[in-house]
């Protein structure tokens, strides 16, 4: 079955999103931590969380994806923005240590001027912070469009994030299809080859879940626009290939699409319709 979900507003907490996700027949969903352009975050509630857990046992809601918040950036030149970003990324993954199969996905930064390979030593630094050996929760590294300094635009610069891990097995990569497209690699046109050339640098064996988003821009702007599922320059028959493609099709999808809630739910029910059976 498709596991297919999109991003959800976690005002209400744990149980009213997985309720949310079941009304409009998502499986998986994600969220943000707490203000995204902010930091703000609600105090924890562990009884909430605890009823979360069992209603998406019961109600078989798969991965959720926790999504950092957009102020966090690992590689600023600014020693208390960088804290910041330490100190959040190491709170919610003490929070969602607690809430049933959640990883966690964050941007990786952008290096504003300081140099890519200045970033790629910041990231991999704050992530050596953070990251504990118990730790059951994923962080995947997004992958980005490029625009600005923002790091992990290119596979080469995630894989060289990867490389300066040391606990290698709590990091994978969350691939954007809006994103990559924007990036210059050609989703719509060669699949396959983009597939193997993420392969051959990062590993699909890395790849742990999908923001699947048409783009409102054409391939390679560099831009990050969403756009609504079959809307934009990657089209209905391109996102169709992904996610029945062989690598992909068991993975889960997270729609970040400009939609209200019933926008969603149709974008799910269209998916659904276009999934093929194995
Ligand atoms: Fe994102
Ligand atoms: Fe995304
Ligand atoms: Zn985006």
């Amino acid at each position: 079955m498709l596991k297919i979900g999109c991003h959800l507003s976690s005002s209400g907490g744990y149980l009213a999103m997985g309720k949310t996700a079941v009304s409009i027949d998502a499986n998986v969903f994600q969220f943000f931590t707490r203000n995204p352009r902010g930091g703000a975050v609600k105090p924890l509630n562990l009884e909430d969380i605890k009823a979360y857990n069992a209603f998406a046992e019961e109600n078989g809601i798969a991965e959720v994806l926790a999504h950092a918040p957009y102020t966090l950036n690992a590689c600023s030149d600014k020693a208390h923005l960088r804290r910041f970003a330490r100190d959040t990324m190491a709170d919610d993954i003490s929070r969602l240590e607690n809430v049933r199969s959640a990883m966690y996905n964050f941007h990786p930064g952008s290096h504003v001027g300081q140099g890519v390979e200045a970033g790629i030593d910041m990231i991999a630094a704050m992530l050596n912070d953070v990251l504990f050996p118990e730790q059951k929760t994923l962080i995947l590294l997004e992958t980005m469009a490029g625009k600005g300094s923002e790091v992990g635009g290119r596979f080469e610069e995630l894989r060289a994030i990867i490389d300066k891990v040391m606990l290698q097995d709590k990091i994978g990569v969350c691939l954007d299809t809006c994103h990559v497209y924007d990036a210059g690699y050609d989703i719509a046109g060669d699949l396959d080859g983009v597939l193997a050339e993420f392969d051959r640098i990062v590993g699909l064996e890395r790849l742990h879940a999908i923001h699947i988003n048409d783009s409102k821009n054409p391939f390679g702007s560099r831009k990050d626009r969403h756009e609504t599922i079959g809307n934009g320059s990657l089209g209905l028959e391109a996102l169709k290939t992904v996610i029945n493609h062989p690598r992909l099709r068991h993975l889960p999808f997270y729609l970040e699409t400009p939609n209200e809630l019933e926008g969603y739910k149709q974008e799910i029910a269209l998916l659904r319709s276009i999934y093929e059976a194995e």
